[in-house]
């Protein structure tokens, strides 16, 4: 294959430009890095599985009509994507509190929460990603009301789509974190889910033991986290036919 030109190269995954203008190929790496990246390893299989994922509940919102970059998977670790212009917030939808609200309100990790809620970080490593508010957002510029709004209706139908699918294979969705691109058609702008959704960005745990099945195994040191996402996608029938056990990667080109 022609060398192609990198984009950026992020945590979990590398951006290359796509073959059309307007589009990027997503490489799904295999590392994992939690608290800001000061906790790293490499998880045999993760990319691969969260490739295959991705695909799964963007193809399964694009369906349903809710705009996604997702164009097409190209092989086990590459998908294709529209090019867009992440906003810079981390969009995090919770249904159960778990993680840094239970720490920050002192609320027991699994309490239902009254609604769901919604929360925005600013997107910054080098700050670790702080909580934000509406009105920093305004203030500085990062999204306007009318991408608010759409962002708060995104962010709910991305919630009600994961959290049913989930359902059904007894998984219960705690809670996620999107991100959020612009594209342009034309003069047009509109607002899709961008990056990726699996289980590295989504808290989920088995409807009847409370098992953990996302990154909090790997963060957490619970146990081996391809078992945990093999689990998830082996549930959502995602795995590749006869792969009883987990994925391992392909070499690609
Ligand atoms: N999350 C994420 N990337 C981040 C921070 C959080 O994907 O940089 C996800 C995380 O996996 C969880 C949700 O967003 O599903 C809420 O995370 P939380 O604020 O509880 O932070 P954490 O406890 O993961 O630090």
């Amino acid at each position: 294959m022609a060398r192609r030109k990198k984009i950026y190269e992020g945590k979990a995954k590398t951006l290359y430009e796509g073959p059309e203008p307007g589009t990027i190929v997503q490489y799904f790496k295999d590392d994992a890095t939690a608290f800001n990246a000061e906790k790293r390893d490499v998880i045999e299989g993760k990319g691969v599985l969260n490739n295959l994922l991705s695909e799964y509940f963007m193809m399964g919102l694009n369906n349903i009509g809710v705009p996604t970059h997702f164009l097409k998977r190209l092989n086990m670790r590459e998908q294709l994507v529209r090019a867009c212009e992440i906003i810079p917030l981390e969009v995090v939808v919770r249904n159960y509190a778990a993680g840094s609200m239970s720490k920050r309100l002192g609320i027991d990790e699994g309490t239902q929460l009254p609604r769901p809620i919604i929360e925005y970080y600013y997107k910054d490593d080098k700050l670790g990603d702080p909580l934000i508010t509406e009105e920093h957002i305004a203030a500085f510029g990062w999204a306007s009301q009318q991408d608010m709004d759409d962002i708060l209706s995104l962010a709910l139908r991305v919630n009600d789509f994961l959290s049913g699918v989930m359902f059904g294979v007894g998984i219960r969705l705690i809670d996620f974190k999107i991100e959020i691109g612009r594209v342009y058609d034309g003069d047009f702008q509109r607002l899709v889910v961008a990056d990726e959704i699996s289980p590295d960005s989504c808290r989920l745990w088995d409807i009847e033991t409370n098992q953990k099945l996302d990154k909090d195994v790997f963060r957490r040191d619970l146990g081996n986290l391809t078992d945990a996402y093999s689990e998830v996608a082996r549930r959502l029938g995602v795995m590749p036919k006869n792969a009883a056990t987990p994925i391992k990667p392909t070499l690609i080109n």
